[in-house]
This record gives C-alpha cells, structure tokens and sequence, in this order.
C-alpha cells in the first residue's frame, strides 16, 4: 500500500544543495517517482565535498539540473522536473503548489523558507523543513491548522550591534572586525549611511553633550565631508588615512568623556610608530601562517599595501568594490584594519584565519549531518504517506548524545499559534515606527519584505476610502510617493494599514503606533500582535520600548522536547547586542531551533545587513538565517 502510494505521490524539492542532494538520493531509491526540483543555485567547486551529484565537471552549471540527471542515472524510470530557478517568482503560485501531495524544503534562507511556508499554507499542501548547522539538524512537519507554521515562533535574529557599540565603544573583536568592513565599504564599496565609520556623536550615553569640545580639538573634522570625497583628494594616501581612522577620529572619541568614565579609553597609534609597539604578535607562532597574529607593523604594511591595490582596481573598475572574505586584498584590508582598531581599544588581536572565520560567518557543512537529516526527512513523508500524520514529528539531531543515550531527539508537533501573523484566521501585527521619518519606501522594503517576509506587498489605509498606499503593480509607484513618509498620508498612532501580497495569498492587519524616539537602522518594535507562547507559566512580561535599544522578550516553552525549558526570544526589530537571551537559553535547550541559522559555506559570501543592523554569526549557534547546504 505504502509503496504504491509512494509510486504515485507527486513532491516538489526546493534547494538542491547539502540536505537536498542528499534528499533527492533517498526519494530516488525511497521509490518516489514524481519529483520536482526548484534551486536557484549553480555549482560551486567548494560544495563537491559533499554535495555528492556533483563533480567536477558540473562546476557553474545549475545545481537543480545536475541533480535530475545525476539521480536519473541511477534511477532512470523516475519522472523528475528541474527549475533553475528562485521559488520565489510569481509563477510558482498557489495552483502550482496544489499540485504535490508533499513539499519538501531544503533551503538556505529564511526568506525563502517563509515564502514556501506561506505558499504551502494557501495551497494547503504538508511541508516538511529541514535545516542543518554544523553537527546539529531538525526536520520539522507543517500543515495547516494542525500544527505551528514555520513562523508562528519569531525567529532568533542574526547577531547584531548596536551602530554606536560599532563606532564609539567597540569590546570585542567582532566588533572592530564589523567595523573593518564598514571601513572598507566606506572607502571602496557602495555608500551606506549605515555603514558609517566615524565616532557617533549621538550615542545615548552622551545625553546630548556630544562631542562638542571634540569637534574643536578635531580641527580637520573630516567626517563633515564625503569620506569618499576625501579620499580622492589625498589620493588613498595611506598614512592620511591612518591617522584619519586610528589617530584623529580615536582623539575626537576620547573627547567624549562620559564615555570612558567606566571604560579603559582607547590609545590613539601614530603611523610612523607601528614598529615599536608590542602586541600580540609572536605569541602565537603557528605552523599554519594564517594562523599568526600579525605585529602592527606589519598591520600597518598590509593596509598600504590594500589601500594602494583597492584602489587601483575601485579605479579600473569604475564600479564600487564589494568585499569578499575570498578576495585576498578584501580579506587583508580587513584582517589588518580590525586588529589596529583591536589594539587601540585594547582587545585581543586575532589571526588572518580567525578574522576571516568571524567576518565570513564561517560555520562548516558536514556532509553527516546533512544524510542524517536527509533521511529523517523521507521517514517523515512516508508516515504522512501511511496517514500517521499523528506520528509525525519535529525531529533534532544533537551535537552529542542527550538524554536517554540519544544523538536524536524528537519532540510532537505544536498547535498553530493563535496569534501568530501568517496562520491566523486574520493576521494582525502592531508595528512602533516614527510616521514623521519612516518613508513608504521604508516600510515596504524595511518592514513588509524584510521583516513580516511578504514579497510583491500591496498596501492601502483602512479608513474606509481603502487609499492605496503601496502596489505591486510595476512602474506604478513613483520615486515622489516613495519618499514620501508615513504622516504626508495622515497616517498616525493607531492608523490601520491592510497589506496584501497575492501571491502568498496572504493578508495581514498592521496597526501603527506612533513612537518618535526610534528610526531607522532601529526603528520599530512590534508587538501585541505577535506570536506568544502557548504554555506559560506565567503571562508573558512585556517591556514598553523607551529607547531606541529596548527590545521586547516574551517568555516561551522551547519546542516542547525538553519539558518547557523557557527562554527569551526576541520580538522587537531592533538586532542589538542586548539580546543574549535567545542565544544563550538556546545552546542550553535541548530542542535548538536552528532553521534559522545560517550555515555557511566556504563559498559563501555573508554580508549581513538587517535594517542597517550589523550581523555576524560567531558560531554554529549564532542566529543567522541561512542555511547552506
Ligand atoms: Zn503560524
């Protein structure tokens, strides 16, 4: 019975990668005959360690290609479908999806995974999600109305900082290593008004007293002018811009006092003195070269020698430069810069290979974990194959054996969340923004897209005229209306706005509250409306958002597997280093949730931006969204 069921299912893969390769193995010889395959991918040579259909030969060719032939030959009766293609585009609708009696997801980012959430939920089609990190793995079973949707907990926001932590108050490697890249694309990337460099004078902990004693004793206050502009005129002089970064800007920060009151103040360098300063160097003679801590005269030969280089190519190229952890000068400039700034403010200095671990958000594939998952991914099909769906789990694969001598745990499957914005009867989200500054560009691509995960959102204000406010009609939207903010449309604290996006056949009520004390990158919390947890011992404790660092927690029950370990989880937009909680209490749980996080590949460039939010994953269990494989 089962078999011929399985004959006769028809199921749509999405993601062609690690999990998938895998996937599409077992399905082949599993019996399944009627597979579809959608990746956007192609090839890379680094993902042939493990992404087994692939070989050399197939390197730049599409991974969902490649897997349909290298699966049919070896299974050549089966009937297989391959898009190159993103699951994202309009004619993978709502009717396409109905086709299959299962989707399976075996995907690398969290955007994608809400849209096939959304889209499975409109067709009413089971999914199953899978995500793998390092050694750790989960299978999760969706339907709808029977068990949570893949959004119905938020999901752990990659590891962010606050700009001011970034630009003023750095005490961690990472921070002066997300810096270093902010600096590069100051010099040589595309303008970012959050990537900015220069002491911030806005700081909530100077309380309005900025710098202004600084700005005298800086006389050159360069960062007035366009730093790119600046650098044109001098030509990328090395030694101007040294003593920019890491002497003027470091005295104009001393000049903020109420800074240092409690912290070591930083210690301005001279260009012409890198070669008696003692540092880290040498304490760490590895055989691996990359693995040395460089001196910072050295530090300082290498930023010569990328500047120069950089140039050169921003020159030729006549494009900005994007930074790349695999572009050796990128790499250089960045390892070089992040470690001066390390001294300056008296943090540890890191190796080349470690710099280039946290800024790239390396963490391994392992081709292991991705089999194991693979696996436990069928097993969950043929029990919803078997009408079991009782049976049906959300499944953890662990680092190390847990409880009762298992290396896999699973846990039932939880109710849909009431509350949640995607499966709700009526979704609802209360959005806090300021309505003088945020601009409809803003919220359609800063908080429809990015962060409620809609694609192509229509938008009108519910005051019974339904004046449209947004639409994704092409070319209908002029770059006036654009830029226009939030109150020119009279919107204001507690304004309804109805969005809509068509294809996920998704509607949600978002209610706006006037909040003047936040912007962008951090702008605006969320909450009310949010997803709760289910079984609370206690009500959820809620904080009201005063400054532009609160964030919101709600106390949860972890996925059930471990008997309700609570832990924090972050609801507000804001991504600042506040947020320990979530991360913390999730290495600690047994259940780790980790469909969202980010699984780099070694030929994955990360550049993490949220709303302006710096993110670098610094670990397996850091909170990226991606997960590669
Ligand atoms: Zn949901």
């Amino acid at each position: 019975m089962v078999r011929e069921r399985v004959r006769d299912t028809s199921l749509l893969m999405v993601g062609a990668g690690g999990i998938g390769c895998e996937l599409l193995k077992n399905l082949v010889l599993t019996g399944f005959k009627n597979i579809e395959i959608i990746d956007l991918d192609t090839i890379d040579i680094s993902n042939l360690n493990r992404q087994f259909l692939f070989h050399r030969e197939h390197v730049k060719r599409s991974k969902a290609m490649v897997a349909k032939e290298s699966a049919l030959s070896f299974v050549p009766d089966c009937s297989i479908t391959a898009h190159h293609d993103t699951i994202m585009n309009p004619d993978y609708n709502t009717s396409y999806f109905q086709q299959f009696d299962i989707v399976l997801n075996a995907l690398d980012n969290k955007a994608a995974r809400n849209h096939v959430n959304r889209m499975c939920l409109a067709a009413d089609v089971p999914l199953i999600e899978s995500g793998t990190a390092g050694y750790l793995g989960q299978v999760t079973v969706i339907k709808k109305g029977y068990t949570e949707c893949y959004e119905c907990q938020p999901k752990p926001t990659r590891k962010t900082y606050p700009g001011c932590t970034i630009r003023n108050t750095p005490s961690e490697p990472v921070h002066c290593i997300v810096w270093a890249k902010h600096l590069f694309n100051q010099l040589f990337g595309e303008y970012d008004a959050d990537d900015e460099v220069s002491p911030d004078t806005e700081d909530p902990e100077l309380a309005g007293e900025a710098g202004e004693n600084a700005t005298k004793k800086n006389g050159e206050n360069i960062e007035r002018v366009s730093t790119r502009d600046w650098c044109k005129e001098i030509d990328y002089d090395a030694e101007k811009l040294f003593t920019k970064f890491f002497n003027h800007d470091i005295e104009y920060l001393l000049s903020m006092d109420k800074l240092w009151q409690k912290r070591t103040p930083p210690t301005p360098l001279e260009w012409n003195n890198l070669a008696n300063i003692k540092n880290d160097a040498g304490l760490q003679e590895a055989a691996i070269p990359d693995k040395r801590i460089w001196s910072m005269e050295e530090c300082g030969q290498q930023f010569e020698l990328c500047v120069t280089k950089l140039k050169e190519r921003l020159k030729t190229s006549n494009e900005p430069l994007v930074w790349d952890k695999d572009d050796p000068s990128a790499m250089d400039f960045v390892a070089a810069t992040s470690n001066i700034r390390s001294h300056i403010f008296h943090i540890a200095e890191k190796s080349r290979f470690d710099i280039k671990s946290i800024s790239g958000n390396i963490i391994p594939a392992i081709a292991s974990t991705n089999a194991i998952i693979a696996g436990l991914m069928v097993v969950e099909a043929l029990k919803i194959l078997s009408g079991k769906f009782d049976e049906c789990r959300t499944v953890f694969l662990n680092k190390q054996v847990k409880t009762r001598n298992r290396l896999i745990t699973e846990c039932r499957l939880e109710k849909p969340n009431p509350k949640c914005y995607v499966c709700a009867e009526k979704p609802e989200v209360t959005v806090f923004l300021d309505t003088n500054k945020i601009t409809i560009k803003q919220l359609e691509e800063k908080i429809l897209k990015d962060k409620l995960g809609m694609v192509a959102p229509d938008v009108e204000i519910d005051d019974g005229k339904g004046t449209i406010l947004i639409t994704s009609e092409e070319g209908e939207m002029s770059d006036d209306v654009y830029e226009k903010t939030l109150s020119d449309f009279r919107i204001t604290d507690g304004t309804r706005l109805k969005g809509d996006d068509f294809l996920q056949s998704f509607e949600l009520i978002l209610t706006i509250r006037q909040k003047s004390d936040i912007e962008l990158p951090d702008v605006f919390l969320m909450e009310g409306e949010l997803p709760q947890a289910q079984e609370e011992e206690k009500p959820p404790t809620t904080t009201t958002p005063t400054t532009p660092t609160d964030v919101k927690t709600v106390e949860t029950s972890e996925n059930g597997g471990s008997g309700g370990v609570s832990r924090k989880r972050r609801l507000s937009a804001h991504d600042g280093s506040h947020d320990e909680g979530s991360k913390k209490s999730k290495s600690e749980s047994n259940g780790v949730d980790i469909t969202s996080v980010t699984i780099c590949d070694d030929d994955d460039d990360v550049s993490v931006e949220t709303c302006g939010a710096v993110a670098v994953a610094d670990s397996v269990e850091s909170d990226d969204d991606i997960i590669m494989l």
